[in-house]
């Protein structure tokens, strides 16, 4: 049984201890101040007496650490020290998740905790339960205001029946034995944790959520946040790129939602609009003769890619020919014929494509590809076109 000196001191960095016991890799002391993870959050590294402590874990009461190629032995003495800024950052982090969860829950009542991640790279809380920003909006208003308000962060052992447990969030079905440990963030949170916490909400100085996204399975939510300077540099870029976007959309940064909206909506507009000219442009293509065969060719600048591959289907279903194209960041080719003709397409696509650095490929008769630049879309159809038709012309010849 190892003595858990983090349990009672939670600041505690350096420690003294004697090794009870080595197992290859892994040593066991009689107290350590190196948590070993759980409840979401990352286990400590640090190091023994100078050697890296690489990882932690916990068996059969004791706590394991792992110190590659060490010579330590039963009884020798070793001074601990964990890295503290790093597990400093996963306490704030994971005290913040109960004191962020406890107000999206609030703002949520159906809210359940799925699962937590409290690591140096990631903190995130996945949820199930009909959270939207507006939630999301006022729990951290109330973070915040807990923050503020210098909340002691306590906590006490209480056996399972304690009356305390009915107002906590609790899941008595996963704790082994009678002893509960309750964590209080002031009379704002009370939650069963054998975790490590910080003792004032102070020194959380900030929760913000980065991140409201769809997980896996269907249904859930993971919330990303920062807290404490992560959270500020964060929260003052966020802030930056928002007061930027509102400046490209020409609206007030407190109508930038509402700019974003109606952006979206033109934009739908046109689309819509383009697809129904693009439509009817394709529609009117003349086909010029090579060799006694029809050949539609156009650049459809903006059109989709979909549009134009049905286009080009449509075409080759009677005996012609297309050079298709789509202007977008990239451009798109489309060298197609009539399965009746026998030219070779993706030989015919690429021979235009190594003029301007693209590539394609696909089926004999329907190839597609293209390329970055889309100021070469018009030349890559102009050399596509040339070389179909001397393809088609040979034959004849
Ligand atoms: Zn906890």
């Amino acid at each position: 049984m190892t003595v858990r000196l983090y349990l009672a001191d939670p600041y505690c960095r350096e420690f003294d201890a004697a090794v009870v016991e080595a197992r290859g890799d892994w040593v066991v002391l009689d107290r350590t101040a190196f948590y070993p993870g759980g409840g979401g959050q990352d286990p400590d590294v640090g190091t023994l007496s100078g050697m890296p402590v690489v990882e932690v874990k916990q068996a059969d009461g004791s706590v394991l650490h792992k110190v590659p190629g060490h010579r330590l032995a039963a009884g020798d003495r070793v001074r601990g020290e964990i890295d503290w800024a790093r597990r400093y950052d996963l306490m704030k982090g994971h005290t913040g998740e109960h004191l962020l969860f406890s107000c999206l829950s609030r703002a949520c009542p159906e809210l359940q905790l799925v699962k937590i991640a409290i690591t140096p790279c990631k903190k995130s809380v996945i949820v199930n339960g009909g959270l939207d920003w507006d939630a999301v909006s006022q729990a951290v208003r109330q973070a915040g205001e807990a923050i503020g308000s210098e909340l002691e962060i306590t906590e006490r052992t209480v056996s399972r029946d304690d009356p305390c447990l009915a107002e906590a969030r609790v899941k008595l079905e996963r704790i082994h034995g009678d002893a509960v440990r309750v964590v209080e963030i002031g009379d704002v949170d009370r939650a069963a944790c054998a975790g490590i916490h910080v003792r004032n909400t102070r020194e959380l100085g900030m929760v913000l959520v980065t991140g409201l996204t769809s997980a896996r399975p269907v249904g859930d939510l993971e919330v990303e946040f920062e807290v404490g300077d992560r959270a500020r540099r964060m929260a003052s870029d966020l802030s930056l790129s928002s007061l930027r976007a509102a400046e490209a959309l020409g609206a007030s940064p407190k109508d930038l939602l509402s700019a974003l909206g109606n952006r979206l909506r033109e934009e739908e507009r046109t689309a819509a609009a383009l697809r129904r000219y693009g439509a009817k442009a394709l529609t009117d293509l003349v086909p010029s003769n090579i060799g006694g065969i029809r050949l539609y060719s156009g650049i459809f600048e903006g059109m989709d890619k979909k549009t134009v591959t049905d286009a080009a289907t449509r075409i080759i279903s009677e005996r012609a020919a297309c050079v298709l194209g789509t202007v977008g960041e990239r451009f798109m080719l489309i060298v197609a014929c009539n399965p009746g003709i026998k030219v070779d397409c993706v030989a015919v696509l690429n021979r235009a494509l190594d003029k301007v650095g693209g590539r394609g490929g696909g089926k004999a008769n329907f190839a597609t590809g293209g390329g970055p630049g889309s100021e070469r879309a018009e030349e890559a159809m102009v050399a596509a076109i040339a070389a179909l038709s001397d393809t088609i012309m040979s034959m004849n010849g």
